[in-house]
């Protein structure tokens, strides 16, 4: 197959299937020339990078040269970064091509996808349900085979819970491990870029493209590269799996209890030592998340204030500028999160509330580095339910909140985290299966997801 096959065939499927799935806010249609290129080149015997021609999709909140970013908010309408994002030049490095930028809830706040300001995004399996968020698109372009991979981002979830809705695998690997330059900030201390993939091996391997020490991020580390798909083959016999005992209580979807149970059956069938754990803090996870996440996100986005980025709305001086364009700028959920997190930084609630979820941050953190003690890997569902419809709950948003209770905590601790499906409910939508590591421990669980498949 030549590379120009290889795009036309996927642009065909764009063409012809986005418009129900509505994943892309932005197709690039250069590729099929890019594609000729490459083809003429290897006709001509000249070396190429090692996936030269390879069609991958970006969450649209990591910048792009020539290619709009607007974090699917109306506030970034007409922005046009001057940069390519570290991952996306280290992905155009190895030949990937970026053929487009797909849709997420605005600012990745969100769990459904439908807090875009431009389009609602849909489960391919099921068109009148979500396919969770906030990288909706991402996961649902995989899952409809638009794309062979995507990047995502994620926060809290944002990953790992619509790759478990939509059917495919999501990698959130450990914090720090892939640069987060040229990736817009909701919450810098949780925030990480993945792949979501139709494997764990496409995880394994993208890993190893971008998951390397970037000078430009002060956050990212300076820790050895690795060949994360040679690590795929090493045995897992004697691998010590951890369940925690607060993932499987109360909300949990009785078939997808019954689909993770009969995986645990399987992980033990691979030679896995099963042993029950305990992470006693996850109760606090939610609430912990809700005020880092928002007083982090109120700081990052005073930046859009209508002088820097995108959108201007005209008012009369520069007060009314700023106050007009983050209004009408911003959706319900971006403002709502502003204010909660203003609210928790500001004088005579900082200690109540920001100091003291902090401390139970480390706390949470305290529960992994324990159980990590004990085991290699710790396995849960990866979301409480499956997809649930549009509409169902928009309205509410701690109902929504709730949707990532099996997440959150894993940003928290700062390790990395894998979701991958663990076949279907009595709807016939697809289930999920999360297994965690501790931090830089992206072998042993892409190890064990590859073992699974
Ligand atoms: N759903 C969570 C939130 O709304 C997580 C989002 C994310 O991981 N970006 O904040």
């Amino acid at each position: 197959i030549t590379a120009y096959e290889l795009n036309k065939f996927y642009l065909d499927r764009i063409k012809a299937l986005d418009e129900k799935v509505e994943s892309f806010l932005y197709i690039n249609e250069n590729v099929l020339e890019e594609a000729k290129l490459i083809d003429e080149k290897r006709k001509n015997g000249e070396s190429l990078p090692e996936f030269a021609g390879i069609p991958i999709a970006i969450k649209d909140n990591m910048v792009t040269k020539g290619m709009p970013t607007t974090c699917a908010s109306k506030i970034l309408e007409n922005f046009d970064s001057p940069y390519d994002a570290t991952v996306v030049n280290m992905l155009k490095e190895k030949g990937f091509f970026i053929i487009g930028k797909l849709n997420m809830d605005e600012f990745a706040m969100g769990s459904s996808c439908e807090n875009s300001f431009y389009k609602k995004t849909k489960n391919p399996w099921d068109l009148e349900r979500v396919p969770g968020g906030s990288s909706g698109g991402s996961a649902a372009s995989v899952a409809a085979r638009l794309v062979p991979a995507s990047l995502g981002s994620d926060t809290g979830g944002s990953i790992r819970q619509p790759a478990s809705l939509c059917g495919v695998c999501g990698l959130k690997p450990t914090y720090g491990r892939v640069s987060r330059y040229g990736l817009v900030a909701f919450a810098s201390s949780l925030d990480q870029i993945g792949p979501i993939t139709t494997s764990a091996e496409d995880a394994a391997l993208l890993l190893s493209v971008f998951g390397k020490h970037d000078e430009h991020d002060s956050t990212s580390a300076d820790y050895p590269e690795k060949d994360y798909v040679s690590a795929l083959t090493e045995d897992v016999k004697g691998m010590k799996v951890g369940i925690p005992k607060e993932f499987f209580g109360e909300g949990l979807q009785e078939d997808v209890k019954k689909r993770v149970e009969e995986a645990i059956d399987v992980i033990k069938g691979l030679g896995c030592e099963i042993k029950e754990i305990s992470l006693p803090h996850t109760e606090y996870g939610i609430a912990v998340y809700y005020i880092i996440a928002t007083a982090e996100a109120s700081s990052n986005l005073a930046r859009y204030d209508g002088v820097r980025y995108g959108f201007r709305a005209e008012a009369d001086g520069l007060i009314g500028m700023y106050e007009k364009t983050r209004s009408i700028g911003f959706g319900d959920e971006v403002k709502r999160r502003i204010m909660l997190g203003t609210y928790v930084l500001s004088a005579g609630y900082y200690d109540a509330y920001y100091l003291k979820a902090q401390k139970v941050r480390t706390l949470i953190k305290n529960d992994f580095l324990n159980a990590f003690k004990e085991v290699d890997v710790i396995l849960t569902p990866t979301s409480p339910t499956t997809a649930f419809k549009l509409g169902e709950k928009s309205g509410d948003p701690l109902q929504m909140y709730l949707s990532d209770i099996f997440t959150i905590s894993l940003n928290l601790f700062g390790g990395c985290g894998i979701s991958i499906p663990c076949g279907f409910d009595s709807n016939n939508l697809p289930v999920g299966l999360q297994l965690m590591g501790s931090y830089f421990e992206e072998e042993k669980i892409l190890r064990l997801a590859y073992k699974y498949q």
